[in-house]
This record gives structure tokens, sequence and C-alpha cells, in this order.
């Protein structure tokens, strides 16, 4: 499968899609993913913040699209930090899983190219008007950027097509609190915001990615390829597995969160999903901050939104594998 050929040929048949990562290690792997796949046509990355701070987020796409001889995909400054505050730091927890420059603390060549001037809100707009149902909308980071693109103009939340998004549990404890998934911690009056706006809104939390595990035996075969994309991947992910055993988060593997959003994105059967209005709390009072969550008010209302609560972790795993393998043999 020769993806960045297929990718180049700008078919008006593929959907369009923009993601929108805070760059850490799971984030890589969801680039990398949406650069390989041949269905689907990268037309832009918007940073967030999260993992990283939201400019390293940025130069780590750079510096990843370029690894992947993907230098044709723009890179959109995203918010730097919540809508209820006006600072972040990166939590000492996330630099332990992704390392202090947000992908393993593995040096990458320094991309030749800069971020766009356009603002990452502001592309987001004019892509939704430009490509509406074609245009599949991918934060794996908290939603703040969707949040602020719909308060800017209001039509974004019903002209995305598709908005699949990895964040929240609903079915199995957060990794934050025993409610709050971390992507929804970092902003839940903004997640609340989107969960309750956006239309075709698809949550593909740790109910599902918990359940996809990637081990040093398929990293192994990365290095095998002996490109450099290959043993760079290699070396980061290997950083994010050692973490997750370190840490007691999964001794079997490190789960692989975004890249699942991003394949769910594209093709939905992998995994089954339960229609459900949801909402986000975000009262800090109440002591389930930030839960993702029905809303009961709304349970005899039709809705499109849906939660994935279980995956086909072989076929995903399996598919996962060999699109890395496609991608990074180059
Ligand atoms: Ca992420």
């Amino acid at each position: 499968m020769s993806a960045s050929n297929i990718r180049h040929t700008n078919n008006m048949a593929h959907k369009k899609m923009i993601l929108d990562l805070d760059t850490g290690i799971d984030d890589a792997l969801a680039l990398a993913y949406a650069v390989g796949d041949p269905n689907v046509d990268l037309i832009g990355i918007i940073s967030s913040y999260g993992n990283t701070l939201m400019t390293t987020a940025a130069q780590n796409s750079l510096n990843l699209l370029h690894l992947l001889g993907a230098d044709d995909v723009p890179v959109f400054l995203g918010e730097s930090h919540s809508s209820t505050t006006n600072h972040f730091d990166v939590m000492p927890i996330s630099q332990l899983i992704h390392g202090e420059n947000g992908i393993g603390d593995v040096t990458l060549e320094t991309s030749p190219r800069s971020v766009e001037q356009q603002s990452g809100v502001d592309f987001l707009i004019e892509s939704a008007h430009k490509y509406n149902d074609d245009l599949i909308f991918i934060p794996t980071g908290p939603l703040t950027n969707l949040a602020s693109a719909i308060k800017k103009d209001s039509a974004v939340a019903t002209l995305i097509g598709n908005t699949t998004l990895m964040g929240g549990a609903l079915t199995v404890p957060g990794n934050v609190t025993p409610f709050t998934e971390a992507n929804i911690h970092q902003d839940p009056e903004d997640a609340d915001f989107v969960f309750t706006r956006q239309k075709n809104l698809t949550m593909v939390g740790l109910d599902v990615t918990l359940r996809t595990l990637l081990t040093k035996k398929e990293t192994t075969a990365w290095r095998a390829l002996d490109t450099t994309a290959a043993n760079k991947f290699a070396e980061l992910m290997d950083f994010y597995i050692d973490a997750y055993a370190n840490l007691n988060i999964d001794k079997k593997g490190a789960a692989l969160h975004d890249p699942l959003a991003v394949a769910v994105g594209i093709d939905h059967t992998y995994v089954s999903t339960l229609p459900l209005s949801m909402h986000v709390t975000y009262d800090k009072e109440s002591g389930d901050y930030g839960r993702t969550i029905g809303n009961k008010d709304k349970l005899f209302e039709p809705t499109t939104s849906k939660v994935a609560v279980l995956v086909d972790t072989n076929r995903f795993v399996s598919d996962f594998q060999a699109m890395m393998l496609s991608v990074l043999k180059k």
C-alpha cells in the first residue's frame, strides 16, 4: 500500500481529516496512522495542550510529519490553555508517560517548516464550511479548540460530518480520578460545551482504548525495517511501553488511545457504539468533576452522539500494526 502516493492524488472522493493533537506518544501514532491511511486525505493538524505545551505539540507534529515525509500537511496553533484558566502547566505524570518533550525524549530532526499563520480555530471553521459532511475531525486532547470554534461560529457544531474524539470513560473508571479521563480533565467545561452541542459525535474513550495494547513484539518488527522513521517510532513507543509498565498502568502493553480514534473515524465498524446524549459534569463540589455521562433529561430525545463501548481488539491491533509497517518502511 503506497499510502502517501494515494494521498497526494487529492481525490475528491476521499474524506478530509483534521487531527487536533496534544502531540505526545500516542498522538504520534495517530498522526502516522492518518498519514498512512489511503482512505483519507489529512488536510491539517491543529495543536493543543495536554501531554505537553501547545507550542511543543505543534513542533512535535511538524517534526513527525517531516520524519514521515509528509511535509505537505500544514500545522496550526490552537488554544494554549483551558477556557477557565489563563495558563497551562504539564502535569508531572504526563512527563513520566510521554517524556519531557512529549515524544519519549527522542530527538527528531527539526522540520524545515513553521506553523501556519492562520489560527487552528479559524482553519477548523473554514474547513467545516468547505467540506462539511466530508470532514472527519479527530480531537485527541482537550476539546478547547473545537469549543472555541463553535463559540466563534455556531454552525461548526452542525457542519462537521464526523467528530470522533479520544477521551472520556463511561463503563470503566477514569485515569485521573475514578470518574475523569485525562483529556476531559484538562477542560471539563469546554468538553461539556462540545458534548451538548456537536452533532455526529463519537466518543472513543477508555472503555475501548484500554482494550487495544501494543507491546515490544510489534516495535521489534518496526525496528527490523531499519529506516530512520521506524527506529525513531520504535524508540518513542518503547518509552511509552516502559512507562506503562513502570507506573503500573498496564504491564501487558501500552494503550493505543489516539490511533484508535483515527481508525474509528475512518471505519466505525472497529467498535460497537451506544447511542447516548451525553454531558460532562464540571461542578467542582459534586465529587464527580469531569465525568462523561448520559444526560438523564434527554433519555427520550433522539441523539446523534454515540459512545464506543466494545472494540474488535484483534482486528484493530493487527490493522494498526500493518499500517505502521507500511508507513515506517520508507
Ligand atoms: Ca492525545
